[in-house]
């Protein structure tokens, strides 16, 4: 792994790297990428490369548009599934103002000022996404490739798509912890070994090219959209996440009958708590939301558990030995998201519990999906939002959002997510025409 511009100039010239990739992110997490050839490395290192700003969405206005991109050093990796003779390489890019200062429309840059709040006071941020995804003939038919379900074996179609991603990954310096067949047909899961938040958005990032580009290769497409098949579990980034002092983990304590300290308890209050307002960056997409509905194994009501999956937040049991492994699971953020901004938004929900000793409500063990309104009442459950536009109206008057993106992108998201819901509703749609139009 390289540490600096030399460690990657040395590199280059022993892995015969021809072309560098640019990384970076819009505010809706769509990966931008510019490549160099490396004869102009120096140079990107020294100056930055500079872009249009306008052309890029939630990025800066016409009459302000040139930025800078200038690369990261230590993120440097091959691309596997390029030539290895001439490779291509990439890094990621922090991006800045042509006076030098930070852009703070950048994803990135916003999801380093709050880890820097988060490490004023001690913490260290660690998170494990579960990212699920299907693969389908092509992007314009949502055809399955396999009738297989949860860790089905001969039904899966997908071994050698899985395998070469895999390999892909580990290339790149990615760890894996385990991957299968998740629920639904033609649906799969590649689960990430834990790592420190912002080196794991950037993997985030990786790991979608990486699925998409293996499928291409195979002949397939690879999707992370949140909900493609109606009737089936749709496909979620359960994000498992806890704090660190040092090399202590800071959710643990021996003697809590859950084995959670106070920070831990007050973290996932603060996550309840503050859940509807970021909801539009966890799940920022009209389709996110026809997958949080009851019965499909995805969050729908607002509390916790410790074995129950129906619950938002789920603590796994505690294991003897394995203080550093005591987490919470959030449920409900979807692949699709911008992995910046969404682990962010969870990281200064909890930290405002632990910040203003918010209290934990009891844990709800019962399925919750089959809990009648009344009773859902009598124990203090409230609902997600159930649709973008609920979303957008919690995001707009939180003031907790704001603070967490910052002013440029909290306008420009919200302005964004606005235009799609009215694109959306003005549509006619073949459930509308099948249901409707013989009767009316
Ligand atoms: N696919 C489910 C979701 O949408 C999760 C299923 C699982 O991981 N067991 O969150
Ligand atoms: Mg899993
Ligand atoms: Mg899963
Ligand atoms: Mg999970």
């Amino acid at each position: 792994k390289p540490r600096d511009e030399k460690d990657v100039m040395k590199l280059v010239k022993e892995m015969n790297v021809k072309f560098v990739r640019l990384w970076f992110t819009d505010i809706l997490g769509q990966l931008k990428s510019f490549a160099v050839p490396v004869e102009e490395l120096e140079m990107a290192f020294s100056e930055g490369m500079g872009f249009d700003g306008s052309s890029i969405h939630g990025f800066a206005r016409i009459d302000e548009s040139d930025m800078i991109a200038r690369p990261d050093p230590t993120t440097f990796a091959i691309l596997p599934w390029r030539p290895s003779e001439s490779a291509v390489a990439r890094m990621f890019c922090d991006i800045y103002e042509p006076d030098g200062t930070p852009y703070k429309g950048d994803p990135r840059y916003i999801l380093k000022l709050n880890l820097e709040k988060a490490a004023k006071k001690g913490y260290t941020f660690y998170l494990g996404p579960e990212l699920e995804f299907f693969y389908f003939k092509s992007d314009r038919n949502p055809e399955t490739l396999d009738e297989g379900g949860y860790f089905d074996y001969p039904l899966d179609a997908a071994e050698d798509l899985r395998r070469d991603t895999i390999l892909a990954l580990e290339q790149m310096g990615i760890k894996v912890e385990y991957s299968h067949h998740e629920v639904a047909p033609s649906q799969h899961e590649i689960d990430l070994r834990y790592a420190e938040a912002l080196q794991m958005a950037d993997i985030v990032m990786t790991y979608r090219v990486v699925v998409k580009e293996i499928a291409k290769k195979h002949g397939v497409y690879a999707t992370f959209m949140p909900k493609p098949l109606f009737g089936e579990n749709g496909s979620g980034m359960h994000t498992h996440q806890s704090l660190f002092k040092g090399d202590k983990n800071a959710f643990f304590d021996a003697k809590d009958k859950y084995y959670l300290s106070d920070v831990a308890k007050s973290y996932i209050a603060g996550v309840l708590t503050h859940i509807k307002e970021i909801t539009l960056v966890l799940n920022q997409w009209v389709n996110s939301y026809k997958r949080l509905v009851p019965g499909y194994e995805a969050p729908v009501y607002i509390c916790w558990a410790r074995r129950n999956r129906s619950a938002l937040i789920r603590v796994p049991l505690y294991k003897p030995g394995k203080e550093k492994a005591t987490r919470i699971e959030l449920r409900s953020p979807d692949p699709a998201c911008n992995p910046y901004l969404a682990f962010a938004c969870m990281l200064n929900a909890g930290l405002t519990g632990v910040e203003k000793k918010y209290k934990l409500p009891e844990p709800v063990e019962k399925d919750v999906y089959h809990l009648d309104p009344e009773e859902r009442k009598a124990l203090g459950i409230d609902n997600l939002p159930g649709s973008l536009i609920e979303a957008i109206e919690y995001a707009e008057k939180s003031e907790l959002l704001r603070e967490t993106l910052g002013d440029h992108i909290f306008t420009n998201l919200i302005e964004s997510k606005k235009k799609e819901w009215d694109d959306y509703r003005i549509r006619i749609f073949p459930y509308e025409i099948e249901r409707y139009l013989p009767i009316l």
